[in-house]
């Protein structure tokens, strides 16, 4: 099916409206690269547009009105925007859900050692790595140091030019003769991704001096000792700025587009809502690339009760009250999609794959084998959606991750389709997905942003 490229929609002076809003996007992307870093971006951000706190709401046993504004967080790693509408809950939400966790190198509880007169921090990766993407090259360290006297450090180190960065190394090539005949999955295994850490010996110690000398730097800096790794989450990321890319600046690489791509284009469209009918939300939620677990995760009983407790301050609230609103809501659940890639086409089917610059993606389905583990969204809701976008001028296209059995992936959707609610899968196209640098399309992100704005205000 043709369907035209999204630039051509944006001539002459109107193609800064694409540009402009990626300055914002790309800003956020060097600024966040953990899924604390983008919660507290989101709450500062709600809360410049009025937002209140649901803790304090509840704390001061203030009540709530349509029209207000709240968010709810979870330890800092998940996020929901509330938007109340006129309409009662219980008549469903509008929900625009993404995910700010992203691939990355954890350090281990007790990562910190000498071996041959260098100081190494051990790692542990999180989420679906290619290991051998990761070394040789430099690496911040981003999170937060809990002490046992209940204060919290945070840390980001290796971002300002003038900061050190660490990073894993690789074997030179002139001793590689081995290491090249391994397959991809073992020419760099989880064991070996060890961060170079330091080098200089501390004076007058004997025993392991070098890694004496990074204790006392920690110390200096953070205030903490050894056992404080204990208590502690840090996470080595790619180090800098998100920057354009392409000769005519028309894509961003950068670090944790997947998804932060869709959490900031899905941000940017709620906060420019003004008094809806129905209660919007928009929902950021840790833990996906892990398969959405824990307390932070989409399995979580976080959002529901969080829409638990906002009908309760709005005077709405039963068990069923609570059960019609997630079953009536509709729903984007935003993740990455493949971008086609001519340097791989044999992965993709050429009629069913995404493209840069055709705008949204939405996967009716995503899954592996037999779409095992997707959410497939019903054909009447895909029909809402796409008069809703065609109707509006905004580009989309529906495809799949890639070819039948080449692999697959899952997302949140099916969890929020556990509710009975209408949810498909939609997102930007990437290049590069879970690689420490991702691209993206510009005109892609717009679109994006775009199409959440008309689904809050449109979808029915
Ligand atoms: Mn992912
Ligand atoms: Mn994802």
């Amino acid at each position: 099916m043709e369907r035209k490229n999204a630039w051509e929609k944006y001539q002459g002076a109107d193609r800064e409206k694409v540009f402009a809003f990626c300055e914002g996007y790309k800003e956020f992307l060097t600024k966040c690269k953990t899924e604390r870093e983008c919660a507290a971006w989101v709450v500062e951000a709600a809360k410049e547009k009025g937002y209140w706190d649901l803790h304090q709401v509840l704390a001061s046993k203030k009540s709530l009105r349509p029209g207000d504004t709240v968010y709810a967080t979870m330890m800092g790693k998940a996020v929901a925007l509330f938007h109340l509408g006129e309409e009662p809950m219980e008549t469903g939400m509008h929900i625009l859900g993404a995910h700010i966790d992203s691939p990355r190198l954890d350090l281990k509880p007790n990562p910190l050692y000498e071996e041959g007169e260098l100081a190494l921090l051990d790692t542990h990766y999180y989420g679906g790595v290619k290991k051998y993407q990761w070394v040789a090259q430099p690496l911040a360290l981003h999170g937060v140091i809990a002490k046992k006297d209940g204060s919290v450090v945070k840390v980001a180190l290796g971002e300002d030019p003038a900061e050190p960065v660490l990073g894993v190394s690789d074997l030179l090539i002139h001793l590689a003769s081995e290491q090249m005949k391994k397959a991809g999955s073992k020419v760099v295994e989880g064991e070996d991704l060890n961060l170079l850490a330091g080098s200089i010996p501390l004076d007058g110690e004997e025993k392991e001096p070098v890694k004496k000398q990074i204790l006392k730097l920690l110390e200096k800096k953070y205030g903490m000792e050894e056992a404080d790794f204990l208590s502690a989450e840090l996470e080595a990321v790619p180090a800098g700025a998100a920057r354009d890319y392409g000769l005519d600046a028309g894509m961003i690489i950068g670090y944790g587009q997947d998804d932060r791509v869709c959490a900031y284009s899905s941000l940017e469209a709620m906060l420019t809502l003004k008094n809806p009918a129905k209660t919007c939300v928009c929902l950021l939620v840790d833990k996906e690339e892990i398969g959405s677990v824990g307390a932070t995760g989409m399995h979580s009983r976080f959002f529901e009760n969080a829409v638990a407790e906002v009908m309760n301050c709005l005077g709405q609230y039963s068990e069923l009250g609570v059960r019609r609103a997630l079953a009536n809501s509709k729903m984007l659940s935003s993740d990455v999609s493949a971008a086609f890639d001519p340097n791989y086409p044999s992965v993709m089917e050429k009629n069913n794959c995404a493209y840069f610059g055709r705008g949204l993606t939405f996967n009716k389905y995503t899954g592996r084998g037999g779409k095992s583990g997707s959410n497939d969204a019903n054909a009447e809701y895909i029909s809402r959606i796409r008069r809703i976008f065609e109707e509006k001028g905004i580009c989309y296209q529906i495809a799949e991750l890639g070819k039948v059995d080449a692999g697959g992936g899952g997302t949140i959707a099916y969890i929020m389709g556990n509710y009975g609610m209408d949810v498909i899968d939609s997102g930007i196209a990437l290049q590069n997905m879970h690689a420490p640098y991702e691209v993206a399309s510009k005109v892609d992100i717009y679109e994006a942003y775009l199409g959440y704005e008309a689904f809050l205000k449109e979808i029915s």
